[in-house]
């Protein structure tokens, strides 16, 4: 077929050449591909303003003689408005849409990771939950697409169960990724691990087992919110080997 069409979110764009663009987009039926808008940097009327990051197109697609497809057509599907006008969101989007730009590979196909960054964009869009819970979702989500995950369930080495652990603060151990009771804290302890609290634990669980809409009926409190990034943010960074650059901005905004 030398043509195709798919619904797809605009990851990156970079400029090639004097007239010519690489579009980066995570697709519905494609997963990620990169295509070459061609004369769209010379020709302001060729996709009229809409090849922007996080807008949701529709593209149709030549598969040419080169590596990269032909972008042909593009009509917008969503903006996602308020993300590009506020720093904060702006700055959240572009974490996530750099973890996803940094590791998923090019043609993998998963249609999961393009409903997810969906839904979370079109949330924190409609201003609906708080950036840093919207944040703890796509996370835990990804992680969960990537196949690594935080064990929070049990002492991830001696397999007591979290309801049986009877401190309310409870070690998470990055490098062992998971918890540990207290037993096991005296044996395993190592840099890179943080207390956390048990009531944080029990929100995370029911992030990871809930589907997305029933997720987003979870209330963080504020002691929470601050421990769940700070492990997903660091657990994330730990098992994708990536320090991101977005990341950082975050922090320095400050949210
Ligand atoms: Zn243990």
């Amino acid at each position: 077929m030398p043509f195709f069409s798919t619904s797809g979110i605009l990851l990156r764009k970079i400029e090639y050449g004097d007239y010519d663009l690489i579009l980066v987009f995570l697709t519905k039926s494609k997963g990620k591909i990169s295509v070459i808008a061609k004369n769209a940097k010379k020709s302001v009327k060729r996709f009229a303003g809409i090849l922007e990051p996080f807008f949701m197109l529709d593209i149709v697609c030549k598969v040419g003689k080169g590596n990269l497809a032909v972008l042909c057509e593009a009509d917008l599907i969503n903006s996602y408005g308020k993300i590009r006008t506020d720093i904060n969101k702006t700055a959240y989007a572009s974490y996530w849409v750099e973890i996803i730009s940094s590791r998923i590979e090019d043609g993998c196909q998963n249609s999961k990771l393009f409903d997810r960054l969906n839904h979370v964009l079109d949330v924190i869009n409609k201003d609906c939950f708080l950036n840093k819970e919207v944040s703890i979702l796509f996370l835990m989500k990804f992680l969960l697409l990537w196949g690594t995950v935080p064990l929070l369930e049990k002492c991830c080495v001696c397999g007591i169960l979290v309801e049986k652990i009877k401190s309310n603060k409870i070690r998470f151990e990055i490098e062992e990724g998971g918890i540990l009771c207290s037993r096991c804290t005296k044996v395993k302890i190592k840099k890179k691990s943080m207390i956390i609290s048990k009531g944080t634990i029990k929100r995370l669980l029911w992030i990871k087992r809930s589907t997305l809409l029933k997720a987003d009926r979870v209330c963080f409190p504020l002691l929470s919110l601050k421990e769940s990034l700070f492990l997903l943010e660091s657990f994330t960074g730990f098992y994708l080997g990536k320090e991101f650059k977005s990341l950082k901005f975050l922090n320095i905004i400050k949210r």
